[in-house]
């Protein structure tokens, strides 16, 4: 296998940058189709619309009907057609975003994405996560192609949720906790290939980020300010996770949270906040990392307050015999477990996440929280 990194064309990323969408967007096309919600409309349509129409260039606007399905990408593939449009520009959170560079890719125009909120990764990523209409997540797709834009308005993320932007952080510190797994066995990443070095270092960099930077943020953000904290917190989230992810290499931390939603008492949770209790239990699977690394991301992770705990992921009290499916999952062929270099079995994966529920509670009761 073959060294790979892949990544977005430009990323940009700043205060009020939607103001600046038609400077950015004209060099792409003429007639970008922008696929939003009434709600991420009502924040920033005026704003994205005025500065399309003072480059000249004729939006579409499509209303998002609510998830990443075939046939939701199918309606906006036929108005691409119908309209000619030649940008598709996703504004919102991922499944919006997934949705448009799922349409984009198939007609063969420009991708753009505007994430109004950091809480996940997928805005530079080649990637395309699948829903069915009842709401189950079915698989994902990795495109050929990464968004030839990014355009990060740090103002609108930093006015959203602080919880979207904690979550964003749980789903950002695996990164690096996973991609040096994958490196030490060569396992392979999104991009098709094996890790760079500039990967790593990518990775490395969002983590350290995250440590010295997510509690400051998470209080701006919570002031409703926007801080240097804030923008390194944002481009660690989107553009130092996304890259590492992709370009580095997925482990357990996204095995164990990818099957946490198909408990009901789950389905409350940011994907982020998935990981986070991922992350503690891979670094309680795996018996290579140092005992002050576990220490050092169960209190970045009690700090912020991601959840660590059974109880704070709705699962107080679970028996092992339940979490057992989700030991069979990871330990089935082709899961994403396969990246660590040892066989990772059923009990060791229900064992790690009881171990990550106690270290949680001890770490959380110390903290006084
Ligand atoms: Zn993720």
């Amino acid at each position: 296998m073959h060294n790979i990194l892949i990544g977005p064309r430009k990323y940009v990323q700043g205060r009020n940058a939607l103001a600046d969408a038609g400077k950015y967007l004209k060099i792409l096309g003429n007639k970008p189709l922008l696929l939003w919600d009434a709600a991420v409309k009502g924040i920033v349509g005026k704003t994205l619309l005025d500065s399309l129409r003072a480059e000249k260039l004729e939006p579409i606007d499509v209303d998002f009907q609510g998830d990443c399905t075939r046939k939701e990408v199918d309606r906006v593939i036929a108005i691409i057609k119908d309209k000619g449009a030649d940008i598709a520009v996703g504004v919102g959170g991922g499944k919006t975003l997934d949705t448009a560079k799922a349409a984009a890719i198939e007609t063969g125009i420009r991708i753009v994405t505007c994430p109004t909120i950091a809480s996940t990764d997928s805005p530079t990523s080649a990637a395309s996560v699948w829903y069915d209409e009842d709401g189950n997540c079915t698989g994902f797709d990795c495109w050929p192609f990464n968004p030839d834009l990014v355009l990060v308005d740090s103002l609108v993320i930093s006015r959203a949720p602080a919880r979207a932007l904690v979550a964003g952080m749980g789903d950002a510190l695996a990164t690096w906790v996973e991609a040096r797994v994958a490196l030490q066995t060569g396992a392979g990443n999104i991009a098709g290939g094996v890790s760079t070095m500039a990967a790593m270092a990518i990775a490395e960099l969002g983590y350290e980020i995250l440590l010295e930077h997510g509690v400051e943020a998470k209080r701006a953000v919570e002031a409703g300010a926007l801080t240097p904290s804030v923008e390194k917190v944002i481009e660690a989230n989107i553009l130092h996770s996304g890259l590492g992810f992709e370009s580095g290499g997925l482990a357990s931390a996204h095995m164990i949270a990818n099957c946490l939603p198909s408990f009901t008492e789950c389905r409350h949770l940011m994907h982020g906040e998935e990981v986070a209790f991922g992350v503690i239990s891979q670094l309680c699977l795996d018996n290579a990392v140092s005992m002050d690394d576990v220490y050092e991301a169960v209190d970045f992770e009690v700090a912020v307050g991601l959840p660590v705990t059974f109880a704070d992921i709705g699962l107080e009290g679970v028996s092992p015999g339940r979490l057992k499916t989700i030991g069979d999952a990871c330990a089935s062929e082709g899961s994403l477990c396969e990246s660590h270099c040892f066989g990772v079995t059923s009990e060791a994966v229900v064992d790690a996440m009881i171990a990550a529920d106690a270290l949680g509670t001890d770490r959380k009761s110390l903290a006084g929280v």
